[in-house]
């Protein structure tokens, strides 16, 4: 289950085209985006932890069984981050791997509830996490942003916590709250009194929604959550009237293709709705999700995508943009990014 269940089978050049492109990524979890690179050494700080050092060893335990196994790999590693400076190696060198794929800009879904539990002081955890941001920006030259989302199979405390962490702390990379876990049984709505300040507090709202339940559940998240993009959604597409709501108000979707065949949200890459909700004229943003967990990173989603619509490098520059311009980067930066995608696709095609 790790790997890309069917490889995309379009060219080598377009796969060129792709990894010097200019990108943003919108849907993608802080501990999630841990390479068995910084598994390793995150393993090798914490010598009582049951998750292998050897980067090798670490491939065969990230392929998962069936989705139990993915949860109990992914607590495995939540784990090990024990200590700020833990926190601190993570985010940056998440960004690191960012920067080998042309990732300029990320919203990074941080759940910042799971690092208290472990005993991290907020203020310890804003601290880390902002450290690595100036320097990612500074000597990577990724531009990071944060997505504070709700544990929600955690209830009504881990929103609380959460929304406490955001507000008390401010940190200045946070841009957004969002809402993640399980959906069956955690209705979007009850949630609604935490987005609700958090929106007063002038936070975006992103959450999860449509990934493991039908469409209702996005109505709830767009209704309770005045959701502004959506996680996932996929199932939309299962609601002719969604889509056609989506298209007109222009709230994006954070598809993450490889992501949902390895959780089982939807059967197959060939069965995914992306093209049906392209021809339905809603905005759609590809991501990765939880990249090397699911055996992907995000050049590959593009080329799955590029795949699945049959797109030529121009088609992959327009869902680059589709990223930009759904992203809550300030106009200026979001200005310089479409530009050096515009240089990349005109150099490419002269
Ligand atoms: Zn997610």
């Amino acid at each position: 289950m790790s790997q890309a269940p069917e490889a995309p089978a379009v060219g080598g050049d377009l796969a060129r085209f792709v990894a010097g492109l200019p990108k943003a990524e919108l849907h993608v979890h802080h501990v999630g985006s841990a390479s068995p690179r910084i598994v390793a050494e995150l393993a090798a700080r914490h010598p009582d932890s049951p998750v292998p050092k050897d980067p090798e060893l670490l491939v065969d335990y990230f392929t998962f069984r069936d989705f139990a196994h993915f949860i109990q790999v992914y607590v495995s590693v939540v784990k090990l981050i024990q200590t700020q400076d833990d926190i601190r190696m993570l985010t940056y060198e998440v960004a690191r791997d960012m920067a080998r794929q042309s990732i300029r800009y990320a919203e990074l879904t941080v759940t910042p509830y799971s690092f208290g539990l472990r005993d991290i002081p907020d203020e310890a955890i804003v601290e880390a996490i902002e450290d690595a941001r100036v320097s990612a920006e500074r000597e990577l030259g990724v531009v990071l942003r944060w997505c504070f989302d709700i544990p929600g199979e955690l209830g009504i405390p881990a929103a609380d916590g959460t929304l406490r962490l955001a507000l008390d702390q401010q940190p200045a990379g946070l841009v957004s709250f969002g809402l993640g876990g399980p959906e069956r049984g955690w209705p979007r709505a009850l949630f609604k009194p935490h987005f609700d300040q958090a929106i007063a507090a002038g936070l975006h709202s992103v959450p999860h929604a449509g990934e493991t339940t039908g469409p209702e559940t996005v109505w709830d998240a767009l209704g309770s959550l005045r959701a502004e993009r959506i996680g996932h959604g996929t199932s939309a597409a299962q609601d002719p009237e969604l889509l056609a709501h989506l298209a007109r108000t222009g709230v994006p979707l954070e598809l993450c293709p490889t992501s949902n065949v390895a959780t089982g949200a939807v059967p197959s890459l060939a069965a995914h709705p992306l093209p049906a909700m392209v021809e339905a004229g809603v905005r759609v943003t590809i991501n990765t999700d939880d990249p090397p967990m699911f055996g992907t990173d995000l050049n590959s989603e593009y080329l799955v995508a590029a795949r699945l619509l049959g797109l030529d490098a121009a088609g992959v520059a327009d869902l680059a943009r589709n990223a930009v311009t759904a992203s809550f980067l300030d106009p200026a930066g979001q200005a310089t990014l479409l530009a050096e995608i515009d240089a990349h696709l005109a150099a490419w095609v002269a």
